[in-house]
């Protein structure tokens, strides 16, 4: 099929589909799309809550627990030992097909009486209460979205590491404070995008560096200093009068740090070995368009966050092993044929589920479901019941469509409705990647909650906080510390912290200054520094001997000559934006 222009149902914005999208849609047998891209992504975000938690009572056990569900919320929610337990059946919510009521009817209603799992983590989970979206942790403490961590605190998308406190996406590394996108790095604080390095700080796309300070493109050097080498000696000499524990100091370094990223070199898109591909952080991919943070991906548009995908559309976060996914969140290790799912876990053959926890094959309109097969709302049917009621449904859905509050039409081919979402806009990575106001929200007919519990009085203003580490007693441990944004943004700012023990220990031991901000406004802030997930049309900045703007003198004589680079490029860096992007070729004729 030939590309085609259609209007978006949400936004009414016109959209293209490709020619290859069509082909991606006939394979796996769902109409093409009514909303546009963007749309869609916010509609799947909506249904992912990470890193809004709350106390509430199990409705089984009764103990207290900790939940993604706010205790305002009309559902019947478990602890994980009562979800996995004999105490209930967790097929008694299922309910025949009604053939008089939409079908997202029907499921709205199915998310009222289906239990559901409190807290989205492993069992093999120590000592790390307030943490979601985890497995295999240990000791940790408000970190969301990752695997096998040891006394971490303050992150997301942090893996396979220890003593990471503040960081956003840091994976094998040990001990690093508000870095962000960094690869096995040891003892590196305040970094960006670093790989192989150590013993350092304020650094950003550095690989197999060790005792550098303020320093950018740098590959395996030591004692660098503002990307100048010095003699050990001298080095340390000129660092040690850095003292790191200051929060005034840290502030003037930082925004050194934002003069020096603005003026360093950048690739069209951050990552290596990406075929074919466009979009943003992208590692060994091949065929992969408008695609984020993916590494090892095959034939995928529209997947952000995923490891290990072949054959995927319209997805956040898939993990290993997941294949031919359409409009998913969190599908994988493995997951096969997954279509308008959230959480397809281990799973096959799966049609507009939320939570199929694991080993779920064959089910369509299942709510928080594990182990079962061939089950239409959480009722079991038998192999031949179910295949033919399936089809009678999919009509069902276009014949009688569900239309929400806006007018909005959900056909077969729409993945939920937003408000079949457990969870209020602003409890959604949603407010992360698209953050609006609560008026906005609100007014875009979204929901919105604001936790009154958490009106705390402050003790300790901002300007009563030592500047120094070293000036703060253990009496810190008791206050209600004020945040620096006091809920003056859209952070989802909690307008007072909390510090705890084991973070005071960190900062002494590594010589680092209290925070400013509430953790939320910290995580905010750190998303900030990542590019969006968005791409423009851009020409290579590289005019031959120099950048365009003439700011940066090339090293190295480039492909093409002492002539303009003719290339061009989908990138992720707006046009306004002051950095210099050069193609692939023309950065790594400069950037080893
Ligand atoms: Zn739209
Ligand atoms: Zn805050
Ligand atoms: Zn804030
Ligand atoms: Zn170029
Ligand atoms: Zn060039």
């Amino acid at each position: 099929m030939s590309p085609e222009t259609r209007t978006c149902q949400n936004c009414k914005q016109n959209f293209t589909i490709e020619s290859e999208d069509f082909d991606f849609y006939k394979k796996i047998d769902v109409p093409a799309p009514t909303w546009c891209p963007e749309c869609r992504m916010q509609r799947r975000m909506l249904f992912r809550n990470e890193r809004t938690i709350y106390k509430r009572v199990c409705d089984l056990c009764g103990k207290n627990k900790i939940s993604i569900y706010n205790k305002e919320s009309q559902y019947k929610v478990y602890c994980r030992d009562c979800f996995y337990g004999d105490a209930w059946n967790q097929l008694d919510s299922g309910h025949e097909y009604d053939f008089s009521k939409p079908f997202f009817q029907q499921y709205l209603e199915l998310t009222f009486r289906a239990p559901k799992l409190g807290l989205q983590v492993s069992h093999d989970v120590v000592n790390s209460e307030y943490c979601n979206h985890y497995a295999g942790v240990k000791n940790c403490y408000l970190i969301f979205a990752g695997v096998n961590d040891e006394d971490c605190m303050y992150c997301n998308y942090v893996s396979d590491s220890k003593n990471i406190v503040d960081c956003l996406r840091v994976s094998k590394s040990e001990i690093c404070f508000e870095s962000l996108d960094c690869h096995n790095c040891n003892r590196l604080m305040f970094s960006q995008q670093c790989q192989d390095s150590f013993d350092a700080s304020f650094l950003y796309n550095c690989k197999g560096c060790s005792n550098c300070f303020m320093c950018s493109n740098l590959v395996r050097k030591s004692y660098c200093i503002r990307n100048e080498q010095y003699p050990k000696g001298e080095y340390e000499k000129i660092v040690s009068k850095y003292n790191l524990g200051s929060r005034s100091l840290i502030k003037d370094l930082s925004n050194e740090f934002g003069e020096l990223k603005k003026n360093t070199l950048r690739r069209s898109i951050e990552g290596f070995n990406h075929i074919n591909s466009t979009g943003n952080y992208l590692t060994n991919t091949k065929n992969c368009k408008d695609c984020f943070d993916l590494s090892s991906g095959e034939d995928c548009r529209f997947v952000i966050y995923g490891n290990d995908a072949k054959d995927i559309m319209d997805a956040y976060a898939v993990y290993p092993k997941a294949t031919l996914c359409y409009e998913t969140v969190g599908a994988g290790a493995p997951a096969y044929n997954a279509k308008f799912c959230y959480l397809p876990w281990t799973g096959s053959n799966l049609t507009y589920c939320i939570n199929a926890l694991s080993n779920c094959h064959n089910c369509f309109g299942c709510n928080h479901i594990h182990d079962v097969q061939y089950c239409i709302l959480n009722k079991q049917y038998s192999k031949e019941e179910y295949e033919a009621l399936i089809p009678k449904i999919r009509k069902h859905m276009d014949d009688m469509p569900y239309v929400d509050g806006r007018g909005v039409v959900y056909k077969y081919g729409e993945y939920f409705p937003p408000n079949i979402s457990p969870f209020a806009y602003n409890e959604t990575i949603a407010q992360q990647y698209i953050p609006l106001t609560k008026e906005k929200a609100i007014s875009s007919g979204y929901a919105w909650f604001d936790d009154s519990s958490r009106d705390y009085e402050i003790t300790k203003k901002q300007k009563d906080v030592p500047d120094n580490i070293t000036e703060v007693s253990d009496e810190i441990l008791n206050d209600v510390v004020e945040c620096a944004h006091n809920k003056a943004c859209v952070h989802q700012c909690t307008g007072v912290f909390k510090i705890v023990s084991a973070e005071l220990q960190f900062y002494r031991r590594f010589n680092l200054p209290l925070p400013r901000l509430c953790p939320n406004c910290r995580h905010y802030e750190r998303l900030k520094q990542r590019n969006p997930l968005k791409l423009w049309h851009r020409k290579c900045q590289c005019v031959g001997k120099t950048s365009e703007n003439g700011v940066y003198t090339n090293t190295s004589r480039h492909q093409h000559g002492d002539g303009p680079c003719p290339n061009e490029f989908e990138t992720s860096y707006a046009p306004e934006r002051p950095e210099i992007v050069y193609c692939e070729a023309c950065y790594q004729s400069e950037v080893a």
